[in-house]
């Protein structure tokens, strides 16, 4: 994303922009201790770095400079730990009023990598009373923004959560009196980090025998018996099931509200395998619910 030459112009421009007093100490302090030349005061700043951007540009910096090293190496190691270990939105945020500028760093960095779970939370403090964190809150709504438009945004329906095996949609950043931002998650649950991507299709699969959802070379199958409700899908594969189920299946697409995939049942293939042995009932209403209906022989 960056090259060796600009990590020090991100730290300077990161330096410049942050309202964050100590932390813009820590900045001079390790740039200038190894004389890593500052822009010309006459340049033209350009606007603050994402949040994506000033972390790889530490982690650029710790291989180019001792006294980033010095002073960063520890704390970036600190940060890789944190994400490692449990994520939670309520101490991430608490951190962002932190006395210590490096919590006050972790905060934001951490709820930059929760990405769309943290939106709602970040919302109530970058537009409520308090002014406590505002600034912060507010910066990391914008790089959520940006980053899941630049990662999601070209197929977000290629983009899976595991959580709601869902595809995600455009959703909304709630600004009072300005204009609001945009950014992609989960069309139910908005997380945007851990997705899975498809490359090819999403199949539910009826088989009462086995569970799950599994993701081999961009191919998404998922059970219909794990949840017994609906999630997106453009193939139906049935494998054991009876009409009992298949029928309330077929009910649950009837009444769909999802337009998304509404539009997509008149054209949905469907299969049954050798071993399922429906009713004449049954396959009629797969027939007049979805688009073509196959009964595949061994
Ligand atoms: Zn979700
Ligand atoms: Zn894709």
């Amino acid at each position: 994303m960056i090259d060796s030459r600009n990590w020090s112009e991100i730290l300077w421009r990161e330096w410049h922009h942050t309202q964050d007093d100590a932390y813009a100490k820590q900045l001079h302090f390790a740039l200038s201790k190894d004389n890593i030349g500052q822009p010309d005061p006459s340049d033209i700043v350009q606007g603050r770095p994402l949040l994506s951007e000033v972390e790889a540009a530490l982690r650029q910096g710790r291989c180019h400079s001792a006294s980033l090293r010095k002073i960063w190496g520890g704390r970036l190691e600190r940060l890789d730990r944190a994400k490692n270990d449990y994520l939670s939105v309520g101490q991430s945020l608490r951190d962002l009023s932190h006395v210590h500028w490096f919590r006050r760093f972790l905060g934001r960095h951490l709820l930059f990598e929760i990405g769309g779970h943290a939106v709602e939370a970040l919302e109530d403090v970058a537009f409520g009373d308090s002014s406590y964190g505002q600034e912060d809150a507010r910066w990391v709504l914008h790089c959520i923004s940006v980053d899941t438009t630049t990662r999601l945004a070209a197929e977000p329906e290629c983009w899976i959560c595991p959580d709601c095996w869902l595809g995600c949609g455009l959703l909304w950043i709630d600004r009072p009196w300005r204009s609001d931002w945009q950014f992609y998650g989960c069309r139910n649950c908005r997380r945007s980090r851990g997705l899975l991507h498809r490359t090819q299709e999403m199949v539910v699969v009826f088989d009462n025998r086995s569970s799950g959802l599994s993701c081999q070379e961009g191919l998404i199958r998922a059970n219909w018996f794990t949840r017994r409700i609906l999630f997106d899908f453009d193939r139906i594969e049935i494998i054991r099931a009876t009409d009992e189920d298949i029928e309330r299946f077929a009910v649950q697409a009837g009444n769909d509200t999802d337009s998304l995939r509404r539009s997509r049942y008149p054209r949905m293939r469907c299969t049954i395998g050798p071993d399922c042995h429906l009713s004449a009932n049954t396959i009629r209403i797969l027939e007049n619910s979805f688009g073509r209906v196959e009964q595949t022989t061994r």
